[in-house]
């Protein structure tokens, strides 16, 4: 009861559709198979919780989980079960090799510096320790050179020191199937990979797993797809995850030439109904979707936003509606089946990774699993 009246009494209330989590990651797994799939968790999955969305996708059978570092690792690991493994994509920290080996998770070794106090940390404790190893096959971001790697894979001594679980790689343009350098890459590390016989790859992110199966390896690695986001033009099947609806805190009507928000920016052309809704750039919402550039949504007619977004609200132009039709402590939709996540990022101008990583903790996240709801608070999380 507690929690059903602070949903009541709550400013924004985010949905977070496990089952469709649980759906999407069926849709990936069927689609990579035989590769096993697992799951990019970093950044709080994605905003929207590594406790949760971890534990729903151990259930649906992920066994590998990726993070960006370490310190993601272990509120991950309490929700999954001893048999998953958690992989650390930023690799090694300085000084972090006692740390991560206590913590069993299993670092991506981008460097040689990487790979050299891992090896250095093994000789000390006396057995090999568990590793991926990451090639930069053309992106420049993260990895090995080529090179590099086949040297590593030459060495006598390695085979002591690093327990090598996967064979790893990223794609630059993996949501353009047309792209000729995803080709180009995958021949780069197939050209390492045969100095590795029999070591599990890793090629695919979202993206990739809707790429040929030649890109699949033995691993796949989805995140943004998992939550229901288009990874390019041939994803199938994918289904929302995230709603998010904030709570009118005020309706006015304005004469024609009465400004809004700070600024003033947005000045009434004619008479305006105003509504003034309790979701700001706190919240995650883009101050550049003020001005005229995004909009909220109630019984999918569009209320454009006026004026500048502020730090816990924003204004919407509500005139489209019948009088009756909306009123003070009501809710409007911003994500939902009017407007998705790529429909904002389009508006604000970014990707919709962004929009979902920034989504924040302010808002009441309703969680919806076997067809049962519940409420987790703003700090709860
Ligand atoms: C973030 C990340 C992924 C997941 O990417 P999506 O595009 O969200 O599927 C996979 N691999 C690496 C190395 C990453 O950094």
């Amino acid at each position: 009861m507690q929690q059903l009246s602070c949903v009541e009494t709550c400013s924004s209330r985010l949905g977070i559709d496990l089952d469709a989590l649980r759906a999407n990651y069926r849709t990936l797994a069927d689609r990579v198979a035989p590769a096993r799939c697992g799951a990019v968790v970093k950044a709080n999955a994605y905003g929207l919780g590594a406790t949760r969305v971890g534990s729903a996708l151990y259930r649906e059978g992920c066994r590998a989980f990726f993070v960006a570092q370490l310190a993601e690792a272990a509120p991950l690991m309490r929700a999954v079960g001893a048999d998953a493994t958690i992989f650390i994509l930023h690799g090694l920290d300085p000084a972090s090799e006692a740390s991560c080996a206590a913590a069993g998770a299993v670092p991506v070794l981008n460097s040689l510096s990487q790979v050299s106090r891992w090896r250095a940390y093994a000789r000390k404790l006396g057995y090999p320790l568990p590793a991926a190893l990451h090639i930069d096959s053309g992106m420049s971001r993260l990895g090995l050179a080529a090179e590099d790697a086949i040297a590593l894979a030459a060495d006598p001594a390695r085979v002591g020191e690093l327990d090598l679980h996967l064979l790893m790689t990223h794609l630059a343009c993996a949501d353009e199937p047309d792209c000729a350098t995803n080709e180009e890459q995958l021949a780069v590390f197939r050209r390492v990979a045969a100095h590795f016989p029999g070591l599990p790859l890793s090629i695919a992110n979202s993206g990739g797993a809707f790429l040929p199966a030649a890109f699949h390896g033995q691993l796949a690695r989805p995140g943004v797809a998992l939550f229901g986001v288009d990874p390019g033009p041939h994803a199938r099947g994918l289904r929302p995850v995230v709603r998010l609806d904030a709570r009118v805190l005020q309706i006015r009507t304005i004469a024609a030439g009465t400004g809004v928000g700070y600024g003033l920016d947005h000045i009434a052309p004619a008479t305006q109904r105003l509504a003034t809704i309790a979701l700001g750039y706190a919240d995650g919402w883009p101050r550049s979707l003020g001005v005229g550039a995004g909009a909220a949504w109630h019984r999918g007619i569009r209320l454009p936003i006026v004026g500048r977004v502020s730090m816990d609200s924003l204004t919407v132009d509500i005139s489209a509606l019948p009088e009756d039709e909306l009123a003070e402590g009501e809710f409007v939709q911003f994500l939902g089946p009017s407007q998705s996540l790529a429909d904002v990022a389009h508006d604000a101008g970014t990707i919709a990774y962004e929009i979902l990583t920034r989504l924040g903790a302010r808002h009441a996240r309703i969680l919806v699993e076997d067809a049962a709801a519940e409420v987790v608070l703003p700090g709860d999380i």
